[in-house]
């Protein structure tokens, strides 16, 4: 098999990972490449995945058969292996032609954990010391290998990620019965103690599917919050499930379960920027995302007691509890207001999202919409047209009703 058709087969078989993100390392020199600005690297195809990087399996050999996997064993699909020398021959390649600025190297397991880190890690090794590759590299950490590889990766990589894959431990038992999350977290546990500017300087990222097992949004951000607490991740990708697979444990859905992904993104958004907690935005009564409305817009409607916030008066983060106002905003209206008192235009100006904001706002003690209006089915009528006129996040005209 000649090297474009692997990378063709190798290529495809990666698309299924979402958690490749190059941001967050520093690293220039003599070498070729650099990563000093791999925060702009990084770009999104239609469907949401990151692009910039060089995205490949090492080999779609796995001796697993995870369910919802296309490249289970069970399936009969081709195949085909790299060797490191043939990885480095195309990555060079393609950034030498401007066509990516890294690397984003998974693979399936081939024999065990380790012989398969042995071959991630000379890959990686070889870019780095024979092609001199200073450019971004995210490298799959492979749960079950031995301490001393996993040290060896990540001392030659920016960004180590370990997939949970599902949310729970009886999630894995069902559709991936070889894995366990113990040496998932045994792996992030071990980065987070280890992480310095030598050590995965990018940090660490895992994915998790969505809709493949019957978790909850709650018992989903549930994990994440614990996983950006405990093991100080930088980022948890949320995958919709795709049905590659016909199997009796999997779900009987035709179409991933896209919107519900980008809840979840929306969400993961307000855990780690806007200071909000799991419990502020799902409970056991609610313990999934509302389909039409953002999260934020959600829980402001279910909060309306907290509501209307004076912009004039209100701390920085009871700002940023206000749909329309993101981080930024907020700074702004923090800084300009120490030199006017902020009035409905001048939040325009700001870069206020106002056919949102207004309805939870008063500026100077006034209401954009009269006091009577202040009532929830009112809000969230006007709230659901706007998002109808404008199309929701799925692209696609919802009804109201
Ligand atoms: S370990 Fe599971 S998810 Fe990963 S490649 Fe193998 S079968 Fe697929």
């Amino acid at each position: 098999m000649d090297l474009k058709e692997k990378l063709v087969i190798l290529a495809d078989s990666a698309k299924y990972d979402a958690s490749c993100s190059s941001s967050g390392s520093k690293r220039k020199g003599d070498s070729i490449g650099n990563t000093a600005y791999s925060g702009i690297c990084h770009s999104f195809a239609s469907d949401g995945r990151c692009i910039s990087l060089l995205k490949i399996l090492l080999t779609n050999c796995c001796i697993y058969d995870c369910k919802y996997c296309l490249n289970r064993r069970s399936n009969n699909i081709k195949r085909a292996i790299f060797t490191p020398e043939e990885i480095c021959t195309i990555t060079i390649n393609f950034y030498k032609r401007n066509y990516i600025e890294g690397l984003f190297l998974s693979s399936g397991i081939i024999k065990n954990p380790d012989y398969t880190m042995n071959l991630i890690i000379e890959t990686v090794y070889l870019l780095r010391n024979k092609y001199h590759f200073g450019g971004y590299i995210h490298a799959k950490a492979i749960p079950g290998a031995n301490k001393n590889l996993l040290n060896k990766l990540g001392n030659l990589v920016d960004r180590l990620s370990a997939n949970v894959e599902l949310p729970t431990e009886k999630g894995l038992k069902l559709l991936a019965p070889n894995k366990s999350s113990d040496k998932v977290t045994e792996i992030m546990s071990y980065v987070n103690n280890n992480r310095s500017t030598k050590f995965v300087p990018a940090g660490q990222s895992t994915q998790m599917i969505i809709g493949a097992t019957d978790e909850t949004d709650l018992d989903i951000m549930n994990k994440s919050e614990n996983m950006y607490n405990r093991y100080k991740l930088k980022r948890v990708f949320y995958s919709a499930y795709i049905p590659v697979n016909k199997d009796k444990l999997l779900p009987s859905i035709n179409t991933p379960p896209l919107i519900r992904e980008n809840r979840l993104y929306q969400a993961d958004w307000l855990l780690r920027y806007y200071n909000f907690k799991v419990d502020d935005i799902l409970d056991k009564n609610n313990p999934n995302f509302n389909l039409l409305l953002d999260p934020k817009c959600d829980w402001a409607l279910r909060h309306l007691d907290e509501f209307p916030k004076e912009i004039n008066k209100c701390s920085y983060f009871d700002l940023l509890k206000i749909p329309g106002i993101g981080v930024t905003c907020a700074k702004r209206i923090i800084s300009s207001r120490k030199y006017f008192s902020i009035d409905f235009k001048d939040l325009k100006k700001i870069g206020v999202v106002l056919k949102r904001a207004k309805y939870f706002i008063t500026c100077n003690g006034k209401y954009f919409i009269s006091n009577s209006n202040f009532k929830k089915d009112f809000i969230e009528y006007n709230l659901l047209l706007e998002d109808n006129n404008s199309n929701n996040s799925s692209g696609k005209q919802m009804s109201l009703f």
